[in-house]
């Protein structure tokens, strides 16, 4: 009986190498075919194994220690998101399945919508983008189709505290950008909001509470003078882990929020994914929402395409499934008041962080934060003593570095976020090696503009390892 292409190739193996192969010369152009062998590592289980595991080793993560990298939420994963992410129905699930035979993938991720439509007090809800800079470039979509018949609403308004993927996914919108200047608290500058709201402008984009870590206090007088020019309300809701239970963006007259459930609801992220970053909408922008759309009737879930004025489709298939399926687990076991007490915990850690460290350094905006601080080094700058110089001490001391250099509108910025997963222990570790550091700074800048001294590599040029990226096995 005639071989198969498969039989006849595994007898021709031999070894570790693959030979040139007839079958080879049968199937594909000679042009194609390899003319030298195949170079394989040859390496025993043993040491690959061990070669991992000495990389993992080289890794931080916030299992081995406080990851306060401001902005980002690092917080403690619970294991059991990892359980249920990984339940074989949700995984052995193919995207291209019938509705019928993925009824329970869709009840979830309904369910999910309706919570967070709880949760920000809005009527609308799309899972699709992948993350929060996707959800911005979605909202801020729909809000351009909102003003589709009003071509003069070309700005988008940023307040200067903005982060960077704000005015981006504004730009990539198709929308100029006008920023509105912080006050000396930190806020939102009223008057000169004021002085740049027309009819030309779509929409206002804010964090809030704001990239300072501030609460914008004055929301109310904010969106009647946003509204009151024809425009509407975006939320930048990546810091949504300071207000879940207690202020819904909804109430505060926000139009669109975009959620960041990699920060907020938990998953495990970093260098680059995975994320999710849902958009949840009030009555004006519901039609606009992408297709398709997970719609319940009766007790049967389904996907609709049925929405003419949807901007339509803006990720492959439904969204970041995995994450999702994190996020609903995590909502589900903390509950209402359990996400309540996520948040006023992130803010009471902030705050006892903060009070321990605001003698050594400078502080721009001494008001009770929320989630997260602005620390200004320029007190230590005086002795040459750079914020990169102190992050990278911070390496010595076995942490992770907080964000530095922004928010941009404070000189050498340390944004600090503890999140409401660590201990008072855990905390006041953290802040003696800071205090350490700011007191070396003086002390002894040397040792601390030559460090990381104990780390596998000291300082790297990051643009140069973007550009360059090498990443191939040597032995
Ligand atoms: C993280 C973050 C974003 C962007 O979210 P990604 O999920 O990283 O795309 C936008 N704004 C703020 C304030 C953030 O912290």
């Amino acid at each position: 009986m005639e071989k198969t292409l498969y039989e006849k190739s595994r007898s021709g193996r031999k070894g570790y190498t693959l030979p040139v192969l007839d079958v080879e010369k049968e199937v594909f152009p000679e042009s194609h075919v390899r003319q030298i062998e195949l170079k394989l590592p040859e390496i025993s289980e043993n040491e690959i194994a061990r070669h991992f595991t000495k990389l993992a080793h080289l890794n931080y993560s916030i299992e081995e220690g406080l990851y306060p990298l401001g902005s980002c939420t690092m917080k403690y994963n619970p294991k059991i998101n990892e359980y249920t992410s990984a339940l074989p129905g949700f995984t052995e699930l193919h995207p291209c399945s019938e509705v019928r035979n993925a009824q329970g993938a869709l009840q979830l991720m309904y369910e999910l919508q309706e919570l967070l439509k709880e949760i920000t007090g809005l009527q609308g809800c799309t899972l699709q983008p992948a993350a929060g800079s996707h959800g911005e470039f979605t909202g801020i979509n729909l809000i351009a189709a909102y003003h589709a018949n009003d071509s003069k609403r070309k700005i988008i308004l940023i307040p200067d505290s903005a982060h960077g993927t704000n005015p981006a996914s504004s730009a990539i919108a198709g929308f100029s950008i006008v920023a509105v200047k912080s006050n000396d608290r930190g806020l939102v500058d009223i008057e000169d909001l004021k002085s740049k709201c027309n009819d030309e402008v779509a929409g206002f984009m804010l964090t809030n509470p704001n990239t300072l870590g501030l609460f914008e206090t004055q929301i109310v007088e904010i969106e009647k003078l946003i509204h009151g020019c024809g425009g509407l309300m975006y939320m930048d809701g990546a810091n949504m882990n300071a207000l879940m239970g207690i202020v819904r963006p909804g109430d505060m007259g926000f139009d669109c929020v975009h959620l960041n459930l990699h920060k907020t609801f938990s998953t495990p992220h970093g260098g680059g994914g995975p994320g999710s970053g849902p958009v949840c909408v009030s009555e004006k922008l519901v039609e606009f929402l992408p297709v398709p759309r997970v719609i319940k009737t009766g007790e049967t879930y389904d996907l609709s395409y049925d929405f003419p004025k949807s901007i339509g489709k803006v990720m492959a298939f439904y969204g970041n499934f995995g994450v999702m399926i994190r996020a609903y687990t995590y909502i589900k076991i903390l509950g209402g008041e359990g996400l309540k007490k996520v948040s006023e915990n992130a803010i009471i850690n902030a705050n006892y962080l903060l009070s321990r460290l605001k003698e050594y350094f400078d502080l721009p905006h001494d008001e009770r934060c929320m989630h997260e601080f602005v620390l200004s080094g320029d007190r230590q700058k005086k002795f040459g003593v750079s914020t990169k110089d102190m992050a990278k001490r911070l390496l010595d001391y076995g942490y992770h570095a907080p964000t530095i250099y922004f928010p941009l509108i404070v000189h050498e910025a340390l944004l600090v976020e503890p999140t409401e997963t660590e201990t008072l222990e855990s905390l006041d570790e953290f802040a003696d090696a800071l205090i350490a550091i700011a007191k070396e700074a003086e002390s002894n800048p040397d040792l601390v503009k030559d460090s990381p001294q104990k780390t596998p590599v000291k300082r790297l040029d990051d643009a140069l390892a973007a550009r360059n990226l090498d990443i191939r096995w040597s032995c």
